[in-house]
Formats: C-alpha cells, sequence, structure tokens
C-alpha cells in the first residue's frame, strides 16, 4: 500500500534483538541446549515419530531431559524428534510459571472452527519467524510420561504450540504451512543465519 511505503523508517516496526539483551551465562546455557536441537537439513526432522511403548525411567529422563533444554534454549515447546529422538513425546510451557506439560502420544481429538493466523519461530528453523494458520481451540488426548491418560483442552498460544509440536512428531515443518513467498524468505534468512561465522540468531517464542 502507498501509505505503507511512504511511513518513515523510523516507524516500522523495529527488529527484536533479545540476543543482545541476554545476560552471557543465559546466552551460553542457550548456546549450549541450542547444540542438541537438530536443525533444518536434518533428516530427523522429516520423519515420523513412533508412539511409546515402554512408559518406563528412561521416558521419565527424557522428558526430565526435554524440558531443561527447552528452557535453557528459551523455546516454549519441543518435540522429542528436534533432539533426534523418534518417540512421540513433546514438552511445553507457555506459562513460564506454570509446571512443564508433557504429552506423550498425542492425537487432536477435536479443533474448533475457528483459526487464526499468527508469526511462529521454531527452534529447528534458526532466523525463521512465518505466518500459519491454525485452529484457536483443540482439544488433544495423549498420556503424561508415566502412562497416566489425560486430556488437554487447550486455546489460543498454548493450542498454537501443541499443534506446532504435534506437526514435528509427523516431519511437517511451519514452512510446508505458510504461503509460498514467506517460504523462499525464510529459506534465505536461514541460509544467511546458518552460514558459518554467522552471528547466533534470536529465537525468542520458538517452538
Ligand atoms: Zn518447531
Amino acid at each position: 500500500m502507498a501509505q505503507e511505503s511512504t511511513a518513515p523508517p523510523e516507524e516500522a516496526q523495529e527488529p527484536q534483538e533479545p540476543q543482545e539483551r541476554l545476560d552471557p551465562e543465559t546466552r551460553a546455557r542457550r548456546e549450549a541446549a541450542l547444540r542438541y536441537v537438530r536443525t533444518y537439513g536434518d533428516p530427523v526432522l522429516r520423519s515420523r515419530a513412533r508412539p511409546v511403548e515402554a512408559f518406563d525411567e528412561t521416558l521419565v529422563e527424557e522428558v526430565r531431559r526435554m524440558g531443561r533444554l527447552m528452557d535453557d534454549a528459551l523455546g516454549i515447546g519441543l518435540a522429542a524428534t528436534q533432539l533426534g529422538v523418534m518417540h512421540r513425546v513433546l514438552v511445553y510451557k507457555v506459562d513460564p510459571d506454570a509446571p512443564l506439560g508433557v504429552l506423550v502420544n498425542p492425537t487432536i481429538e477435536w479443533s474448533g472452527d475457528e483459526l487464526e493466523t499468527l508469526e511462529e519461530g521454531c527452534l529447528s528453523l534458526p532466523a525463521v519467524g512465518v505466518e500459519v494458520e491454525r485452529p484457536v481451540y483443540v482439544r488433544v488426548r495423549a498420556s503424561d510420561e508415566h502412562g497416566v491418560p489425560l486430556t488437554v483442552e487447550a486455546a489460543g498460544l498454548e493450542a498454537r504450540v501443541i499443534q506446532h509440536e504435534i506437526d514435528h512428531l509427523d516431519g511437517v515443518l511451519i514452512l510446508d504451512r505458510t504461503s509460498r513467498d514467506q517460504r523462499k524468505q525464510a529459506m534465505r534468512a536461514m541460509r544467511e543465519a546458518m552460514a558459518p561465522g554467522a552471528p547466533p540468531t534470536d529465537a525468542s517464542s520458538a517452538i
């Protein structure tokens, strides 16, 4: 639109640079955690994870580790496949004060008709933020890490994160759910961010 193109640059939205604001210790912890997160091009991100059959101590430890890495990476959701573990397990924490959300073998039982388009990032796609349309309300059936069945009725950001992570368990990325133009831009941004010597990228609110 003409109006937008004539707006002075200072009125444009400032690019966020949370990396600049992180204290050195948080930044170092985040970078250490991100080394375990598989990134675009790794075939595990395009593979379908297998249902969990054994609810044992190994699974409990796996979930703890996922929660730790997600926190350290400053993410709000993480799927096991992002760590190269091909189990249908995801963790999330939309509210920093809430306990860790854990969904094992999740299935979307119901999703509402209302859709919303919002920008999403992904810990596995450095420097990428693309608009994704998703249902605002979902009901998900799953188990916790001890095998106790649970049903989650989620709305808004929580519903979005859960759907994003279930996509990961099916080998689906946000690049598959956005427009062709945004996908092209995302690929370019990612190539630059993943080039040798590139500075660490922002992945705030990344899932
Ligand atoms: Zn993701």
